[in-house]
């Protein structure tokens, strides 16, 4: 989150900034050397060193800093970004010659879980949703809504959207939020939803950072199941993958998770689809050739539990019908994958 703030005192160097910030009184520390680590992200193409990393231990230590920057001005040219697990590829998260908060430092209270019809779960914004699967689990919960990837904070895919292959029928995790406590840029502690502090809510979720920092998220839960039957189709015709895609969307009777990917075309496809390398690893890019053209990949998963097989094998069973016949669907036949298998952490 980049903030500027109105001038209150004018020539204030940067070298006095770090001696102002250990004026403040956190529970947590600052760091003002060893923090190359916040100049840094997954897309490894910006490097902006802070002049100082905030650990926060509580809310107040973020709110506190944020006021001392907001009462500082403009002219101090101090700006502050809130790091999450820094999985952002264009340096969002970094703040040059400023303040990162580290939020992954804030770890309290403790996750909470309110148990019953409508069940949620108060977490950190700098939780990180791998986490929160595992908690939620030991309830028979799971959150609604999802990334492929896991190791990402509440707080950094809140001010993104948070999509996956659940986007399509309960939203993205942006839409699966029933309040949130932020800090705004003055440095006050707001608690906001769709009815209390609108416009705040509805700023911070999928705000880039931009309109204050999120401590605190209240997720919506479901009951988990045991089992998946997990299916990847492979396409070679991009207008045929595109149409089954919207058609297996806009069913009634459909799937829990469908998604759509990109595929090279290569030996060993299935067992090792979602392919990446290092750049810099001149044998495992050469690795990643091309042996024919793009292909496209339908994943789609059906969740259920043990008792409720025969209700999960009659979903999937049209699929394969429609398959075989050639008619709706168009599968290419030898690329197709299924598994049944247990949820294992
Ligand atoms: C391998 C990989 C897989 C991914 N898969 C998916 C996917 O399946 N679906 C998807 O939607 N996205 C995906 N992403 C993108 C990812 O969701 C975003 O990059 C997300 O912002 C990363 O979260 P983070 O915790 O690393 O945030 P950071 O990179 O640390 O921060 C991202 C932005 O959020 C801001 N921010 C961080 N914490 C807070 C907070 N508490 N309050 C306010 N602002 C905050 C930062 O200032 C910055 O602007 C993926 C990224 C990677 C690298």
């Amino acid at each position: 989150m980049l903030l500027s703030f109105i001038a209150v005192q004018i020539n204030l160097s940067f070298s006095s900034i770090p001696s102002s910030l250990t004026t403040i009184n956190v529970d947590g520390y600052f760091s003002f050397t060893n923090n190359e680590f916040a100049a840094k992200d997954y897309g490894n193409q910006y490097q902006f060193l802070p002049l100082a990393v905030l650990h926060p231990k509580s809310v107040s230590d973020i709110a506190l800093t944020v006021k001392h920057v907001w009462e500082l001005g403009s002219s101090s040219e101090l700006t502050v970004a809130a790091r999450g697990h820094g999985h952002s590829i264009q340096g969002q998260a970094q703040a040059h010659r400023g303040v990162v908060i580290n939020m992954e430092s804030l770890k309290t209270p403790k996750m909470h879980f309110h148990i019953g019809d409508l069940p949620y779960v108060d977490v950190s914004g700098g939780e990180l949703w791998i986490d929160i699967l595992h908690e939620s689990l030991k309830y028979g919960l799971t959150p609604k809504s999802w990334t492929d990837y896991l190791h990402l904070t509440v707080g950094g895919t809140l001010s993104n959207a948070g999509i996956s292959g659940q986007a399509f029928r309960q939203g993205p995790q942006i839409s699966n939020v029933h309040q949130l406590e932020v800090v705004t840029g003055k440095g006050e502690v707001v608690t906001c939803s769709a009815k209390q502090n609108a416009d705040l809510f509805s700023g911070v979720l999928g705000g880039l950072g931009q309109y204050g920092i999120i401590t605190r998220a209240r997720i919506s839960l479901e009951p988990a199941t045991q089992m998946v039957k997990w299916i990847r189709v492979v396409y070679s015709d991009f207008s045929t993958f595109t149409r089954d895609q919207e058609h297996l969307i806009a069913s009634e009777n459909t799937f829990d998770y469908i998604e759509g990917l990109v595929l090279v075309n290569k030996t060993g496809l299935l067992n090792n689809w979602r392919s990446s390398f290092n750049p810099k690893d001149d044998d495992q890019a050469s690795e990643f050739k091309s042996e024919g053209r793009t292909l496209f990949c339908l994943e789609l998963a059906k969740n259920f539990n043990p008792d409720k097989i025969d209700e999960a094998n009659l979903k999937v069973t049209p699929l394969k019908r429609v398959r075989q016949s050639g008619a709706e669907i168009k599968y290419a036949a030898q690329e197709t994958f299924l598994e049944e298998s247990k949820f294992e952490l």
